[in-house]
């Protein structure tokens, strides 16, 4: 059957679906982390910063307090002692910091041109600390000789030189941030592009024939349920409406006539003697023959509102709102003459040669309190009385014979 077919291939799109997703998904989350990776590496560069500024200040502390070690008095000489040691120890710390790095912060984690820098750094901060830790000595161990001026003068030497270099490599580490930083936007725009350009391709290629697939099975379905509702409503045999649907009209015609104030009318036909028909002609032939009368009666019917149905087995029912006892037995009379017009011989017949039909006719004004069968069954009485009347003719309400409409 296409129509189940169409729907099992939806299984492949939930895959295509599913891996759209996922891909995005993918995407986005890389993107993420990447941009994470690249973030604290960058706090990492910050911090190193930080340290290099602080390691200069300790140069520049170390060497003024050498130099107001020279000429001072024996307790302001202990106290700079100690302030000079806790620079020197303070300095040795955060140059290793620097140079090992420390929290991922440090010259370390530069490029190669920021660790050759370092590198070349360090003869010169080795001669920093080991005269710095001479001047100490010196100092503690009592009276300085004349050479102690020399060695501070060496220590400021080397502070001088050492703070250009240092700013020289903190420049260069500074440089190497700020392009990162530029990486990480171009990164930053590119992913997002990219999602972007993936999500565009996903709608166009995948999400699109989906809904195009859901829409045109859609229709199919709405187009199916409704062929399948107008099949329940109808006869299988002569293709006019059936019983079910019938009694579903009658009572929806009674309380819309109700409602207006309208006249209802209804006719029950019956072929004449169709038992005598089969037995004569066989059964398959009594099929045929229920489909011609079906077809001839509907070809009667005129207005849109007119509704035919099988209502037993060679019995019919035409439903005809607004429609009064005058119209009706019209109506009736038309698609009696109509199956007499078809000429189907029924030589069993008693009444007439071909296959003739019998119709009662009942008109009433429909009261909201009641339901429609008083109509039902005043149109089948009349139908019994056409019957016995000879049948091959319409008959209305009591009193009334057919003589008395022709
Ligand atoms: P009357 O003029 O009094 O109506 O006589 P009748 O023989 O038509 O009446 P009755 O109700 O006794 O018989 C109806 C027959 O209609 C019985 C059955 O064989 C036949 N019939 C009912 N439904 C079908 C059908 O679907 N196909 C065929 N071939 N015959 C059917
Ligand atoms: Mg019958
Ligand atoms: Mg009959």
């Amino acid at each position: 059957m296409p129509h189940g077919q169409a729907m099992l291939n939806l299984g492949s799109f939930r895959l295509r679906y599913i891996l759209a997703l996922g891909l995005v998904a993918a995407l986005t989350l890389s993107a993420q982390i990447l941009v994470h990776l690249n973030l604290d590496e960058n706090e990492g560069y910050a911090r190193t910063v930080n340290l290099a500024g602080r390691q200069r200040m300790l140069a520049m502390g170390l060497t003024r307090t050498a130099y107001a070690l020279l000429p001072s008095d024996q307790p302001r000489r202990a106290r700079l002692l100690n302030e000079m040691a806790l620079d020197l120890h303070q300095w040795r710390e955060m140059n290793h910091d620097l140079g090992e790095g420390r929290q991922d912060g440090g010259l370390r984690a530069g490029g190669p041109a920021i660790r050759q820098g370092w590198r070349e750094l360090s003869p010169l901060i080795a001669r920093i600390d080991g005269t710095a830790e001479e001047v100490l000595r010196q100092f503690r161990e009592g009276d300085p000789p004349a050479s102690t001026q020399a060695l501070v003068t060496e220590l400021f030497e080397l502070g001088q030189r050492y703070l250009p270099a240092m700013d020289a490599l903190v420049g260069r580490y500074a440089e190497e941030s700020r392009q990162r930083s530029r990486t990480l936007q171009t990164l930053g725009m590119t992913m997002a592009g990219l999602v972007l350009a993936l999500l565009l391709a996903e709608a166009l290629f995948v999400f699109r024939p989906i809904t195009r697939r859901i829409r045109s099975d859609m229709f199919r379905l709405t187009a199916l349920a409704e062929e399948m509702s107008e099949l329940s409503r109808k006869d299988g045999l002569t293709n006019v409406y059936n019983r079910r649907h019938f009694d579903e009209q009658i009572a929806q015609e009674w309380r819309r006539a109700a409602r207006e104030d309208q006249v209802l009318s209804l006719l029950i036909m019956d072929i004449d003697h169709f038992k005598r028909f089969n037995d004569h002609y066989g059964h398959q032939a009594g099929d045929q023959a229920l489909r011609n009368v079906a077809g001839a009666a509907a070809a009667q019917l005129k207005r849109p509102g007119d509704l035919l149905a099988r209502y037993g087995g060679e019995e019919f029912a035409v439903i005809l709102p607004q429609t009064g006892l005058e119209g009706a037995r019209h109506m009736a009379e038309a698609i009696r003459r109509a199956v007499e017009e078809l000429a189907v011989p029924n030589s069993g017949s008693l009444a007439a040669p071909v296959l003739t039909v019998s119709l009662g006719v009942a008109a009433d004004w429909p009261a909201r309190n009641q339901g429609p069968e008083n109509l039902v069954e005043a149109a089948d009485q009349a139908l019994y009385r056409a019957k016995h009347s000879g049948r091959n003719r319409v008959a209305g309400p009591p009193g009334e014979t057919p003589e008395d409409w022709s």
